[in-house]
């Protein structure tokens, strides 16, 4: 698309014999938006930015709007762009990419949407790291999604319902640092590493994590959306699966010695067997329990390894 003063100019003032016609603000707003439909480079707005001051200014609101950083000097890069902290709405990143000029973050004050992954934190840094970035940041966010989070302990859920009031979606999740892309010992380690399956140890019963959670985000009287991306099923679950029926797959002539990739009870027949139809009841109260204990909240949902009926794979025990 060519864009030119002699089509499109924000002044009303011909110059010279060239006519100029004055679009409304959000016709041009919207081209700018359709340009960067079509691919989030800069490349697809850089005519557009050169055609005056004002489609530049606009070019670049829409460009920033979005923002993942993607390392460390491409935050430093950012931090030295003038005004652009204004025009992010919604900002997304590895927390440890913030670890210099954290700082910084207070200038976006019109930020509505954060996104942090917690990958590189483990469950002795979690808390620290969240503190010091959520002090940083403006209290006016709308939404809120923390990825491959350590744990999801009450200490963070406070944290967040203290700094941001006004919430409306909140997604928390841990589940998905379990690591499948390997084998079956990284699957087992990645296991040890988060706090995937809170019951029973840290809450002894369902009831007992419902209401301790619900108390903690309370002050959230905006929240519709709510994901907590732990499981409800007990820790032992995932334990027995690894223990016996990865046992069954590990020395099969068929698959051979840590055969690859390993999966979870979600596609295990055995486990499906055992656990779905009850721990997919226990799913169903818990999120009746969390609606009537938290009225705003319209959608709530958990991590599940039973979430469909039947297992994707089915395991041959007789093997
Ligand atoms: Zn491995
Ligand atoms: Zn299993």
């Amino acid at each position: 698309m060519h864009i030119t003063d002699s089509i499109i100019g924000d002044s009303a003032i011909g110059r010279g014999s060239r006519r100029m016609i004055c679009l409304p603000i959000e016709l041009v707003d919207s081209i700018v938006h359709w340009l960067l439909a079509t691919g989030r480079s800069f490349s697809s707005i850089s005519a557009f930015s050169l055609v005056s001051h004002r489609y530049r200014q606009i070019a670049l609101r829409r460009y920033y709007g979005i923002l993942h950083v993607q390392s460390v000097r491409h935050w430093f890069r950012m931090c030295h762009i003038k005004g652009m902290s204004d025009w992010v709405r919604s900002l997304g990143a590895s927390t440890t990419v913030f670890r210099h000029k954290v700082d910084f973050l207070a200038h976006f004050t019109s930020l509505k949407t954060l996104e942090l992954d917690f990958s590189d934190d483990g469950l002795s840094t979690q808390t620290s790291r969240a503190t010091l970035l959520f002090r940083n940041m403006t209290a006016q966010l709308k939404t809120l999604k923390l990825t491959h989070l350590p744990c999801i302990d009450l200490a963070l859920l406070s944290l967040i319902s203290t700094r941001f009031p006004t919430l409306v979606t909140l997604e928390l999740s841990c589940t998905e640092r379990l690591d499948e892309r390997c084998c079956w010992h990284c699957l087992e380690e990645s296991s040890t590493c988060c706090v995937h399956s809170p019951i029973p140890e840290a809450y002894a019963t369902t009831d007992i994590l419902i209401v301790k959670v619900c108390k903690a985000l309370r002050p959230l009287e905006k929240l519709e959306t709510l994901l907590l991306g732990i499981f409800l099923s007990d820790a032992d679950v995932l334990v027995r699966h690894l223990e016996r029926c990865a046992a069954i797959i590990i020395p099969s002539p068929r698959t051979g010695y840590y055969s690859a990739p390993p999966f979870g009870p979600d596609k295990c027949a055995i486990c499906h067997a055992e656990h779905g139809p009850a721990v997919r009841e226990r799913e169903r109260l818990a999120s009746d329990m969390l609606r009537q204990l938290l009225p705003s909240v319209k959608a709530v949902e958990f991590s599940s390894w039973f979430a469909v009926e039947a297992p994707m794979r089915v395991l041959d025990a007789s093997r």
